[in-house]
């Protein structure tokens, strides 16, 4: 396969809009957004609050851009029943607003323990019971969900899925085959590490689950372990090898910036951080 930069090709980049901030509304980002040349963007649900899906979906085509994921699931895990199937349906009616949105998948961050419970296996089961019941719900209104395995140090409160390779045995166990409705997003951040990325990236690439690609960068050192992802380029990732291992596995889809950085990208003007983004993205992804 041919090895092509991203250079030139911000049409194929997006902007998860964490990466500004969530300083500003919606309407301003989307149009800052396309107006540096990206093809993508990614909005959050707290950011459609109060507002009509289809109107910011027609917002989003006007200015051009497509969305390449919509952010995120409630967390499944839930110590008693009743909290449980509320998680489920705030996660259905999350899967219907990411159709309006036309996005190409909505993205799943399953969950940690809940609450004083010690009972990592025990949360795994019902992530696994609540996406049995999401999947069908996500084919009905024809969404993907994006199974997006976190960092090991976040199981406990966000996610006990930790490792692409345990994504894709949870896939191939609730949609055995050729998937249509359930892959994994594969994040820098939270997969770098892993000695068996190549090869689960290329198990993903064989099913059809690759279904996004998150890029930020490892900062050494690293002062927060939420808020303080680097920009491309700054820290430790190879994320040339990283998109390369993606698309010899198939993946043709966008490569969307995430990047959580209360202390410093989060301090800069949207437009810098915009440019500083595609600068990066042609240069180092
Ligand atoms: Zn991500």
């Amino acid at each position: 396969m041919t090895r092509q930069s991203l250079a030139g090709q911000l049409s194929r980049c997006s902007i998860n809009t964490a990466t500004l901030g969530h300083r500003q509304p919606l309407e301003t980002i989307i149009e800052q957004v396309a107006s540096s040349g990206f093809g993508w963007i990614a909005p959050w649900r707290r950011e459609l609050e109060g507002r009509d899906p289809l109107k910011v979906a027609r917002h989003i085509r006007d200015a051009g851009l497509r969305v390449s994921s919509y952010c995120r699931s409630t967390y499944i895990p839930a110590h008693d029943a009743r909290t449980f199937a509320a998680n489920l349906d705030d996660n259905r009616r999350a899967i219907e607003q990411a159709a309006q949105l036309e996005a190409q998948c909505f993205v799943m961050v399953v969950g940690g323990l809940p609450e004083g419970s010690r009972d990592l296996p025990g949360a795994r089961e019902q992530v696994r019971e609540g996406l049995a019941s999401l999947l069908e719900h996500a084919r009905q209104v024809g969404v993907p969900l994006a199974l997006e395995p976190l960092h090991p140090m976040y199981a406990a409160d966000r996610s006990c899925l930790s490792t692409l390779s345990q994504a894709l045995d949870l896939c191939e166990r609730l949609e055995p085959g050729e998937s249509r409705y359930l892959g994994v997003a594969v994040d820098a951040y939270h997969c770098w590490w892993d000695p068996l990325l190549q090869q689960q990236i290329a198990r993903a690439g064989e099913q059809r689950r690759l279904l996004g690609l998150h890029v930020c960068d490892w900062l050494v050192p690293t002062h927060d372990l939420l808020l303080d992802r680097g920009m491309m380029g700054d820290g430790v990732i190879d994320l040339t090898g990283l998109r390369h291992a993606m698309e010899d596995a198939g993946y043709c889809g966008p490569v969307e910036v995430e990047i959580f950085s209360r202390d410093n990208w989060w301090q800069r003007d949207p437009m810098d951080v915009l440019r500083t983004c595609a600068e990066r993205l042609q240069n180092n992804c």
